[in-house]
């Protein structure tokens, strides 16, 4: 594993002395952030996909606070791997088995997923299109395959970005290491 920009002792001293900050406010700052925003980052599953949908639902809703929230619950308390709560024009709540292989939970969120993209969009849109076209999906299970179906584009489309798409971004993005990085925003320091 290449660990240029994993943060340990050595380069938190480093930052310390090159922002001019403290050591110790730079250690707290430094676990603030892993106690916090970093755990939470590790439970944002489909994080790009959510937030997308998330902005469509709220042009279409007209409700700027529109939130789809993913919630991990403990399997018994769930029927399901995943449950999708729609409450119509304010949230989708999308309850998840949190003790899912990391693999099953983004398939079962996603597929989720796929029964808000059904309701909201998918139904109104293609019946644009195809005018005499019946509503897709019945009441219940019918729905189900096309949930499904909607969930495996997405995973194709994210799985697509970690084996293709990801090394590429490490050409583009991380070429100039640690080193690099650090150059960057010191730079940053002197400007307007
Ligand atoms: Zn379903």
């Amino acid at each position: 594993m290449i660990t240029d920009f994993v943060i340990d002792k050595q380069k938190l001293k480093q930052l310390a002395d090159k922002f001019n900050i403290k050591e110790n406010s730079c250690n707290a700052l430094f676990k603030l952030y892993e106690d916090s925003v970093s755990k939470s980052i590790r439970t944002q599953y489909l994080a790009h996909i959510i937030r997308s949908l998330e902005l469509s639902m709220r042009e279409m809703t007209g409700n700027r606070l529109f939130a789809i929230n993913c919630v991990p619950m403990p399997k018994e308390k769930i029927i399901r791997n995943a449950q999708g709560r729609y409450n119509e024009g304010l949230c989708f709540i999308i309850y998840f088995n949190k003790d899912l292989p990391e693999y099953e939970k983004r398939n079962a969120i996603a597929h989720e997923l796929g029964h808000l993209f059904m309701v909201a969009f998918a139904n109104d849109q293609l019946f644009k299109i195809y005018t005499q076209s019946k509503k897709m999906y019945g009441d219940g299970n019918d729905m189900e395959p096309l949930a499904s179906l909607f969930g495996f584009f997405a995973i194709a489309a994210k799985n697509q970005f970690y084996q293709n798409d990801a090394p590429t971004c490490a050409k583009n993005i991380t070429a100039h290491g640690w080193n690099g990085l650090l150059n960057d925003f010191l730079k940053l320091l002197n400007s307007p």
